[in-house]
Parts: C-alpha cells; structure tokens; sequence
C-alpha cells in the first residue's frame, strides 16, 4: 500500500450523515431556547453540578461527540439575561434569533480578517462603508470592526497619540511627552484604561464636571486646558460622550468639535450605544456634531442587537490611522494579485493579526433588519423608559433620581432608614427571583435602582410588572426590619 492510499487520521466526521443529525439537534436546541427565552426567570444562578462538570480534568483523550453535545445543551439556560425581556442591567443587548444563522455559516467559514484577498473582506468594507454613511464621516474615513467600544477607544485613541507625538512614538515611546486628555465626569471608564495601556497614565486624563444637562461644562474644560497648557501639560484630546452609561446623557458635540478644533486637539467621541440614537428621526439631534469627529467608537452588540462581541471604530483620517498600526513583516507583505492582495489589510489597522469574521452578524443584522426598522427599536425604547419614569412619578412609594432623557430610568423605593441598602436588596431580590434584572448605581450619592432599556423584547407590560415587584419587595423589606 502506498503512502497515499493509507487512511489519515483527520478531526472530521468519520459519518457526515450522522454529524448532520447531530448540528440539527444542536440547532433544534438553541431555537427552543431563543423561541422561550420570554418564559421562565431572567436569571438563574449557576448550579453546583453545572460549575462541577466544567471543573473536571483536562481530557488527553476526547469524552467524545454525545458527552460534549450534552454538556453545551446544559449550558443553554444558564445566560446572564440579557436575551430576557425583563432584563434591565447595565447596557446589554439582546441579541436577535437571526444571528445564529451568520454565525453558524461564519464558523464553517472559518474566516481569518486579519488581511489577504477573500470574501469575508469585502463584507467587513460593506459595514464600514455603511457605518460612514450612518454617522456622516466622509469618503476617505478609515474603521475597523473590533470587540467593542473598549478596543474601538484604545484604536482610536493609539491614531491621536500617533498625531501628536509622530509614528516615532511607536519605536521610542511617549519619552518626555506629558499628553493630556479631556473627558466628562459622567464617561465611560474604558477611557481610562485606554490611557493607562497607551503608556499616558490615566491620571492624564481630566474629568470635567457636567452641566445641569448632563453634558461636559464646557466653561470649565475651557479653564482646565489652559491651566494645563500654563503647567507645561500637552493637551492632545477631547472625548464627547455620545450617552453616558449611568444616565444616557450627551454632551454637546458640536460645541467640543468647535473648541477641539480652536485648541488644536483631536476630537473622539464614546458613543457605545447612544450613537445609535443617529437612527431615529426624533432622537438624532442629540448627536449633532458626531459627524465631525476625528474617531468614533461605538457597539453593534449593544442597541443594533447583534450577538456579543462587536464593536467599531471609525477613524476620519486614514492615513492617521493605518500609521498608528501598519509595520507588516516581510512575511505578511501584501501583493498586487493573488491571495496576498487587497492592501490596506485589517492588520494595517488595529493590533490583531487574526480576527474573527464578526463582520458576516453585523452585516446580517443591517441588512435583514434595514437601519428604519432598528432605529425603531431604539426609539421604542425611549419611550419605554419614559413610561417607566411617569410610573414612578406617580407613585409615592418611589421616587425619581434623574429625568429620563434617553433610554435609562434612575429610581429609589422610599425609605426613612438606609435607602441605599434597602434598593441594593430590592436589586438583589429581583434578580435571584429571576422576576427581573435593573442593576444598580449611584446618582448624586443616592443608590438608585438602574433601569436601561436596550432591548426590542420588552412590552410595557414587563415594566408593570418591575414596578408591582419593586413596590412589593421593598415593603417586606421594612416589614422585616420592622419585624427584626
Ligand atoms: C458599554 C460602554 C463602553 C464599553 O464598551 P464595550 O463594548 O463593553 O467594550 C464604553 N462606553 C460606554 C458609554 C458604554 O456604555
């Protein structure tokens, strides 16, 4: 027998028949649990057996398709929620049931775009192409699918460091360089971590208070630059909040794009979910101004639904960008023809070499759903946090913390004694009751029970339903402590 006739061992299936049966099943499985994932509690607590069957020795050999198929199934119920549509925590999309399908066929795929001439590129161009003309960046602008907003600021934020120290930076460090940055008191903390893992330190980067409206004072970061500058301090960025993440505020874009452009700073704005709000009609003058960013930063896994991880920075000077990024080896030259073609590659333009095809769900979701349709969504939303809020105005036993103006409702269950321990509890109890899932934060040192509405399940019904627990269990609460 020669050599090539001699069965090779391979990962595939030794039956494609039989794998058939077994993705259907699997796939039977995950739509029984989209298709109910309305019923039951929002959140259940890992089990001990589901934490024991994870914690088990490495397998040297396989446990085999059925044992691995079993285990995954298993897996099915215990999400953080989010897929729920009384989930109400910290910012979260939902995610949609037509995303299993781009997934499904982006991991037979099994695309790398990190560069290189094939398909999945063109869809990755498609979508940014899209989210140009979405925000209004021109032509020439440059953007890279990536997690989230967390990379999409340290990108962004890598351009800006590299437009104001030079590509040299990237050789010899920041050196003597003293950057400082600008953002509101009310951003994002992935600034901050942007800072410290750009070499710039995060004390560099200034929190400025907020105005009545919830946006940067813009009197003070005026005072703030030019006592930095006095000190010997080199300002070199501005960063708008497109929708705070406690209270979906804005900043004022279009004033921080005047004085970013008076102070010779770049100008990147946050806006992880609230750039969205581009798509409604009603809402998009709150963003006025976006369109004359220098970078921008937003998720797709947040308010357009599509399944975790993505994210997305656009960058309106390419050149700015791929200089921060581009420095390919000789063995990862590209080519006029051939597989090597298609310059600028992804890798010109972020850290990662190989990259999923994340760009196949983002593409999916805008192009089933069409941006009227999601933009719906989002102002649906809106309006449901109004309505959460009128319900608590209304009620005695509850009371406002700040006006809803975006997509989030801030509220407190009364109490006499300690309020903030009493509404941490109230939280606490919804969520292990599974009945609902509001997260919690702090506005103007009150703990508030935080409602965030990013998600196209919810009926206002469920917010009826938050509000009868909420009231309820806040009343045994006290009962108890009355009682102990
Ligand atoms: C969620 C969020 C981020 C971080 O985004 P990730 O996608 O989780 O990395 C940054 N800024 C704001 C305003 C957010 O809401």
């Amino acid at each position: 027998m020669s050599e090539s006739d001699t069965p090779v061992e391979t990962l595939d299936p030794a039956d494609w028949a039989a794998f058939r049966a077994r993705a259907h099943a699997m796939l039977d499985a995950a739509v029984d649990r989209m298709e109910g994932g309305g019923e039951g509690p929002v959140w259940r607590m890992p089990t001990e057996a589901l934490k024991a069957a994870f914690d088990v020795a490495l397998p040297v050999e396989g446990l085999g398709a059925g044992a691995v198929d079993a285990q995954i199934a298993a897996l099915l119920p215990f999400g953080v929620g989010n897929t729920h549509p009384r989930f109400f925590g910290w910012v979260h999309g939902s995610g949609t049931p037509s995303q299993l399908v781009a997934e499904m066929a982006a991991s037979a795929m099994n695309a790398n775009l990190g560069g290189r001439e094939h398909g999945a590129i063109h869809v990755e161009k498609q979508v940014i192409r899209w989210c140009r003309e979405i925000f209004g960046f021109p032509a020439e602008a440059s953007g890279l699918i990536v997690s989230g907003t967390s990379m999409a600021t340290i990108v962004a934020l890598k351009a800006a460091r590299e437009a104001r120290l030079g590509v040299e930076a990237r050789r010899q460090g920041i050196g003597a360089a003293r950057l400082v940055g600008y953002t509101s008191a009310l951003a994002h903390g992935c600034t901050d971590r942007a800072f410290d893992m750009l070499g710039l330190g995060s004390a560099a980067l200034r929190r400025v208070p907020v105005d009545a409206s919830g946006g940067m004072d813009l009197d003070a970061l005026r005072v703030r630059i030019a006592e930095d500058r006095a000190s010997g301090l080199e300002p070199f960025v501005i960063v708008g909040t497109a929708g705070s993440v406690d209270l979906g505020t804005f900043d004022d874009l279009d004033a921080l794009a005047d004085l970013a452009a008076q102070e010779g700073l770049w100008f990147h704005v946050d806006g992880a979910f609230g750039a969205l709000a581009v798509l409604d009609p009603g809402l998009k003058p709150r963003v006025n101004g976006i369109e004359r960013a220098d970078s921008l930063a937003f998720d797709f896994h947040k308010w357009l639904h599509v399944t975790y991880d993505a994210g997305c920075v656009l960058i309106r000077d390419e050149a700015a960008h791929r200089q921060a990024f581009s420095d390919r080896p000789r063995y990862l030259k590209g080519a006029e023809r051939g597989l090597a073609a298609g310059n600028p590659w992804p890798v010109d333009y972020g850290p990662e070499l190989s990259r999923t095809f994340r760009a196949l769900k983002v593409w999916a979701q805008l192009a089933e759903h069409g941006t009227a349709r999601l933009g719906r969504m989002i102002a649906k939303n809106c309006r449901q946090a109004s309505y959460l809020g009128d319900l608590v105005a209304a009620d005695p036993a509850l009371e406002l913390l700040a006006p809803v103006t975006l997509n989030i409702c801030c509220f407190r269950y009364r109490s006499e004694g300690d309020a903030d321990a009493l509404n941490d509890e109230i939280v606490i109890r919804l969520q292990e009751a599974g009945i609902a899932a509001p997260s919690t934060t702090t506005v103007e040192g009150m703990k508030a029970i935080r409602v965030n509405i990013t998600n196209h399940r919810t009926r206002a019904s469920d917010l009826d339903l938050l509000v009868e627990a909420v009231r309820r269990i806040g009343a045994e609460i006290l009962a108890e402590r009355a009682g102990g």
